[in-house]
C-alpha cells in the first residue's frame, strides 16, 4: 500500500495500520470478484491504490473528516464498486453512509465488501437514483451526496440535489473538463435548488491528469417534479 500513503500524505490525511489492513482486504475481495463480474477496468495493485482509493480519499479536501463524523448522512450515487464512499467510510467510520447502485451485480458485492470489513452504518441499496429521489425516506434526507463519473453535470445535479435537505451539499468528482461543466450546468443546478459553492483542484501523487472537486450548496428545496422519469435526466438534461 506504499502509493497510498505516500499520496494520502501528501494530501494531508494520515493512514493507521488498522485503515491499511482494511484497504488490503478491500483490493483482495475486488481483484477476486472482478475475476467472475465486471467491476472495474483497473485492476492492477498500483492502479487501484492511486486511481480509486487515493481518488476516492481526495473527497477530504472539500469535505473535512471533521465534518463526517458520528451521524452525518451520507449518499453515494453510482457507487459502482464503492468508490468514492467506502474509502471515505474507512477513514470516518462514525458517518451513516447510504451506497446506491443500479446494477444488481456490484450491489452483491458491495453488501459483500460491508460484511467482509465489517463497516458499520453502511446501508445498500439497488435502485436509480431518479427512483429514490422521489421516495419520502430518501428525499432531502441527506447531509452530502457524492458521486465520481456517473454522468455529466446537468444530469448528476438532477440525480443528486433531490436527496440533499436544504443546508446540504452534494459534491461530484469531475476530471480536467470540471469547469466548463459547471459552467454549462448553472442553469439546470438553479433550477434544482442548488448554488455552485466552490471547485477544488486535485492533483494525485503519480498521475499527470487533473481533477477537479465540485461543490454545491443545497440553498432551496428541489421542486416537486424533480427527478423526472429514469432516464429523461440523462436524454434530456436541464437547462
Ligand atoms: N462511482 C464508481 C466509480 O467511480 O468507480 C462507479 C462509476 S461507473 C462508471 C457508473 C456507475 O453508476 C455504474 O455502476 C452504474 O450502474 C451507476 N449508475 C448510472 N446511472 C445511475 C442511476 N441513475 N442511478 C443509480 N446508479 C447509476
Amino acid at each position: 500500500m506504499d502509493r497510498l500513503i505516500r499520496g494520502a500524505q501528501e494530501l494531508g490525511i494520515p493512514l493507521n495500520k488498522g485503515h491499511l489492513s482494511l484497504f488490503q482486504a478491500y483490493y483482495e475481495e475486488l481483484v477476486e470478484w472482478n475475476r467472475r463480474f465486471n467491476l472495474t477496468a483497473i485492476t492492477d495493485y498500483q492502479g487501484v491504490q492511486v486511481r480509486h482509493f487515493l481518488d476516492s480519499l481526495s473527497c477530504l479536501l472539500a469535505l473535512p473528516q471533521a465534518d463526517l463524523q458520528a451521524g452525518v448522512r451520507v449518499i453515494d450515487v453510482g457507487t459502482g464498486a464503492g468508490f468514492p464512499g467506502v474509502p471515505l467510510k474507512i477513514l470516518c467510520p462514525g458517518m451513516h453512509l447510504t451506497l446506491l447502485e443500479a446494477t444488481r451485480k456490484k450491489v452483491a458485492f458491495l453488501e459483500h465488501l460491508t460484511r467482509r470489513l465489517e463497516l458499520r452504518g453502511v446501508q445498500v441499496i439497488h435502485a436509480r437514483a431518479e427512483e429514490l429521489g422521489r421516495r419520502p425516506i430518501h428525499r432531502e434526507q441527506y447531509d452530502w451526496a457524492l458521486a465520481r463519473a456517473v454522468a455529466e453535470m446537468p444530469t448528476l445535479a438532477e440525480y443528486l440535489l433531490p436527496l440533499v435537505r436544504v443546508g446540504g451539499a452534494i459534491l461530484a468528482q469531475k476530471g480536467e473538463g470540471g469547469p466548463a461543466e459547471v459552467h454549462a450546468a448553472e442553469e439546470a443546478i438553479r433550477i434544482l435548488g442548488g448554488r455552485v459553492q466552490r471547485l477544488v483542484l486535485v492533483n494525485l501523487h503519480g498521475l499527470a491528469e487533473t481533477r477537479y472537486l465540485v461543490v454545491v450548496d443545497k440553498v432551496a428545496a428541489t421542486p416537486e417534479k424533480y427527478p423526472r422519469r429514469p432516464g429523461i435526466p440523462v436524454k434530456r438534461p436541464l437547462g
